[in-house]
């Protein structure tokens, strides 16, 4: 019956408040600030103010503005907030006066008072609005201003005490729940106020009727035992008098901005806690006194596919809590069309206005009052990527925005989306459907079923592939939805709660499959006659909506299929179409190069297919473990002399040289570079006992001797060990052995037609004299093999920039180097001393204390490595301004590192081949932007 987002009270938050304490003046200067912003018939702000009045906030005003039908309201900004936490949870002095004012407003354009015990009361629903929408975090109050003597009045006023007692019995319930704390306790299993309800159906009726059944004097009663309920468990009355109520729900709304579920939220999507969140009170109109009113939620396209067409949904007779609350299934909003189509009519026109404003996809909440439509919300509508790509190439055709902006439309974090495997479709043909639901998430996942969040997280932990299974889903789920792959619920439309957070984070859903029968306690799911017990794997594809038993083997997206395999049908799709259309764009705005990380002709071949303009790096370590390569490697080590180390080396030279002649045939001419031995040798000697027994038989040596040389060779700490250039340093005949397989390959594959251009790269380097040394040998063998095969080689020779030292003296290395490369993995460790491999056990807390925002391993450090990476770029320049500059660490696949790496003016980034369309479509964000920003500075210093 109630709202399911009940809200757990905001639990006194120390922690947060003593931080945001340090940053806000103690007493904010109360003279001259505004603290309330009205709209509606005058309105003071609009949606450029987002960060003073939040995102609803500053869309009510937008809207009010632009003419559209919105009940007026006022906004207390985000200020209040930052003063509430910064004064021991109490308001600047002027704020009473300031909402009186802003309430006799709304007062005068509705024609009612707020409280009145005669004639018409104001209503208002007190709601928050932080910057950025957070979906189910934040609690709404509806009906405020409703007390024992105001309750009469309404009844008079609109002669419907059944509608006027359902709003009072609402009120409290939601207020006793979110601002007076009457709640589910531990080991309770129902709402205590749910349960309140349930106890007097039976009571009086028997059985458990339907919500809408209960007459004007049932609604009577039950608001009188919520009453003794908040009583009893709180120890004090309900507040009777309408400004008690605001200010509680006020202070309710800021509190919850520091409840456990906004925090969680929050460091998810890394917003800082110090933004605040505003408060809307906003003048009620009601969508439940009868079948010509309504409330309903809508896309202004639709969010999973990008359709162009009209999406969402309502319910005649209920307020709009109901909708989004799973509890009565909603109509699909076409349907309107049948039972109020003037209200429909205008809410179409509201929808092409809205676009045209916006120029975005919008998601709107409405209200219908007796065939009156309000507008309650408008936001910028979260979406799949599908979906994302399908809106920007529709709207740059209906010229509602430019090329530009399209690729500014699609979160390059959310691209791989796209990239995402479906299932295959003989597969599905054969597989059983055991129900089909609302598709709410596209793709397609398979996994062992977990019916709560906690097991669902466990076994996410154990790399299980995880389905998450709820009724419905609540913002408590949200650590298990994070952890599976797969949401399905039995419950709930395409605005609930699993559908919005699934869109939002990516996920593959299904929601509101209704045949599902959950039961929490046996662990089961039953459809019919089958019975699935946890652990038991099913399918879902949520692009479709149908769920099935067992495990159905997934097939790549028609993007990839078209790519990658060649395959024409899906070239044909307009799925392959838009994405073409888009990297089109993107490699119109871009200015850096998108490179690829690839050891094989096969990634290789895939990255050039995905648009990599060359190889940023090929880790030649990687050549040494296949077949029997691994014993030559491992006889190298193993040899006592220099005569056996190079003859070990003979071995392996046939076998690089094979590899990078496949690789740079797989190039076609476009560069790569090629970075010489790396890790610490140990790393390729066997260390289990069986293993080195294994060894000393193939060798013919000793067993003694590996182990010896094992014994020899291990380090305290690796990673800072015998490795890099430091190999080659002692044993030169290294690096002169991988020269030469590299140069041969080039002269082999130029001879044939193909212009290979290596770029040899020596890695760890923090003297110049270490890379003088490296280069000499590189060099000389490089004009040996010239003479010999009779071939010009196009060559370059560089480095890796990837201990600060190297960094810090970039001027010197210049000398010699021809390029850098940045290696920002290692430059990571060694810049912050924490070794990546070794960061699980403090990580974690790190980014709960906000010491760390990201884990600098995935995103770079700016304030840190970046500044390193700065240093090095200046400093490399001045010695030789054309110095070759790219990143090759894993951070070039990072869409906030790529743009990190743009403005810092770096040629190239370097990622895996499957993550550079992110990074061209991160890189060409960047261009624009800069671009965007360069217009907007010139335009100011222009209007001085
Ligand atoms: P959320 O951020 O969770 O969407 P909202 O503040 O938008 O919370 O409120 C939730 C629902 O409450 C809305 O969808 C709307 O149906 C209802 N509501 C909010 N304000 C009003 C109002 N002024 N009149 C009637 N219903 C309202
Ligand atoms: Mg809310
Ligand atoms: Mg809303």
């Amino acid at each position: 019956m109630a709202p399911k987002k009940t809200a757990k009270r905001a639990k006194p938050a120390k922690k947060a408040t003593r931080k945001t304490a340090k940053r806000a003046p103690k007493k904010a200067a109360a003279k001259n600030v505004k603290y309330v912003y009205s709209f509606g018939k005058q309105t003071d702000g609009d949606a450029t103010m987002r960060e003073l009045l939040g995102g609803k906030g500053a869309n009510l005003a937008e809207m009010a503005k632009i003419g559209l039908p919105v009940p007026p309201g006022f906004t207390i900004t985000t200020d209040v907030c930052t003063y509430y936490y910064a004064n021991g949870r109490t308001y600047p002095t002027t704020l009473q006066k300031e909402m009186e004012e802003a309430v006799a407003k709304m007062e005068k354009q509705m024609g009612t008072k707020f409280g009145a015990t005669d004639g018409m009361p104001l209503l208002v629903a007190v709601r928050s609005g932080a910057r950025d929408s957070m979906p189910g975090m934040m609690d709404t109050i509806l009906n405020l201003g409703l007390n024992d003597a105001s309750v009469e009045a309404l009844t008079k006023a609109t002669d419907n005490p059944r509608f006027a007692w359902d709003c009072y019995r609402r009120f409290i319930q939601m207020y006793g729940d979110v601002v007076l704390g009457v709640q589910k306790a531990e080991g309770e299993d129902v709402e205590p106020f749910e349960g309140v309800i349930e106890h007097y159906k039976h009571e009086v009726y028997g059985e458990d009727i339907i919500d809408s059944s209960l007459t004007a004097e049932d609604q009577q009663e039950l608001v009188k035992r919520f009453k003794a309920l908040v009583k009893e468990r709180t120890g004090q009355g309900f507040p009777e008098d309408p400004w008690d109520q605001l200010r509680g729900a006020a202070g309710a709304v800021f509190g919850s901005w520091m409840n456990d579920r906004a925090i969680v939220y929050r460091q998810k999507y890394g917003i800082p806690s110090e933004w605040g969140t505003a408060v809307n009170v906003q003048a009620m109109v009601f969508g439940n006194t009868g079948e010509t009113s309504g409330s309903g939620v809508a896309f202004t396209r639709n969010p999973a596919n990008g359709a162009n067409e009209f999406y969402g949904e309502f319910l005649v007779n209920a307020q709009g809590e109901d909708v989004v609350a799973g509890v009565r299934t909603p109509e699909p909003v076409a349907k309107l069309k049948d039972v109020m189509p003037k209200s429909y009519a205008e809410l179409l026109k509201v929808r092409k206005k809205l676009e045209k404003h916006f120029r975005d996809v919008q998601d709107v909440e409405f209200t219908i009052q007796e065939g009156k439509l309000y507008m309650l919300q408008t936001r910028n509508g979260k979406r799949t990527a599908a979906a994302a790509l399908k809106f920007a190439v529709d709207m740059v055709k209906e010229k509602l925005i430019t090329w530009e902006t399209a690729v500014l439309r699609n979160p390059a974090d959310q691209l791989d989306q796209l990239l995402a495997p479906i299932f295959d479709t003989a597969e599905v043909k054969k597989a059983k459907v055991l129900s089909t639901g609302l598709p709410a998430g596209p793709g397609a996942a398979a996994g062992k079923i977990y019916f709560n969040a906690e097991r669902a997280v466990d076994a996410a932990k154990k790399n299980e592939k995880v389905l998450l299974v709820r009724v419905e889903t609540s913002p408590e789920d949200l650590r298990g939805m994070i952890a599976a792959d797969g949401i399905l619920t039995a419950r709930g439309g395409v605005s609930s709660h699993a559908a919005l957070v699934a869109r939002q984070m990516g996920k593959v859903c299904v929601c509101g499959a209704s045949a599902l029968q959950i039961n929490y306690d046996d662990k089961t799911l039953t459809v019919g006659k089958n019975v699935f017990h946890e652990g038991d794997f099913l399918s879902i594809d949520g692009t479709t909506g149908d769920v099935f038993a067992g495990k159905i083997e997934t097939a790549p997206s028609e993007i990839i299929d078209g790519l990658i395999n060649g395959k024409k049908t899906a070239q044909k799709t307009e799925k392959y179409e838009s994405y073409m259309q888009l990297m089109e764009w993107c490699s119109k705005a871009t200015r850096m190069d998108v490179r690829t990380n690839a050891d094989t002709p096969e990634q290789t071949k895939n990255a050039i297919a995905f648009g990599a303009s060359g190889i940023g790096l090929t880790r030649t370590e990687h050549m040494f473990f296949e077949g029997d390569r691994i014993d030559a490697m491992r006889e190298m080590i193993l040899a006592d002399t220099l005569e056996d180390r190079q003859k070990a080396l003979k071995k392996l030279l046939p076998y690089q040289r094979k590899d990078f002649a496949g690789i740079f045939r797989a190039l076609k001419g476009l560069p790569a570079t090629i970075r010489l031995l790396d890790p610490p040798l140990h790393e390729f000697l066997p260390h289990t006992k069986e293993q080195q027994m294994d060894l000393a038989r193939t060798l013919d040596i000793k067993v003694e001797k590996i182990m010896q040389r094992v014994a020899e060779l291990h380090e305290f700490n690796p990673m800072l060990g015998f490795r890099g250039c430091r190999l080659a340093i002692c044993y030169p005949e290294i690096a002169e052995m991988q020269a030469r397989a590299i140069f041969e390959a080039a002269a082999q594959v130029t001879k044939k037609g193909i212009p290979a251009k290596p770029e040899v790269m020596v890695p760890l380097v923090g003297f110049k004299k270490e890379l003088d040394e490296q280069v000499a040998i590189i060099k000389r063998v490089a004009a040996e093999v010239e003479e010999k095969k009779g071939v010009k080689l196009d060559y370059t020779v560089g480095t890796m920039i990837e201990v600060p030292r190297g960094a810090l003296t970039a001027d010197q290395i210049a000398e010699t180097a021809e390029f850098f490369s940045f290696g920002t993995n290692d430059l990571t460790q060694t810049t912050l001393g924490m070794s990546r491999d070794d960061t699980g056990s403090f990580l974690g807390a790190y980014q709960e204390k906000e010491i760390l925002t990201a884990n600098p391993f995935a995103s770079i450090d700016q304030t840190g490595v970046g500044q390193l990476v700065k240093i090095a770029i200046e400093k490399g320049r001045a010695t030789r301004p054309n110095i070759k500059l790219g990143i090759c660490g894993e951070h070039g696949g990072d869409p906030a590192s790529v743009k990190f790496c743009h403005n810092a003016g770096l040629s190239y980034v370097s990622c895996s081949p499957f993550r550079v369309p992110v990074a061209r479509l991160a890189a060409a964000q960047a261009a624009i932007l800069e671009k965007r920003a360069a217009k907007a500075a010139k335009k100011a210093a222009k209007k001085k």
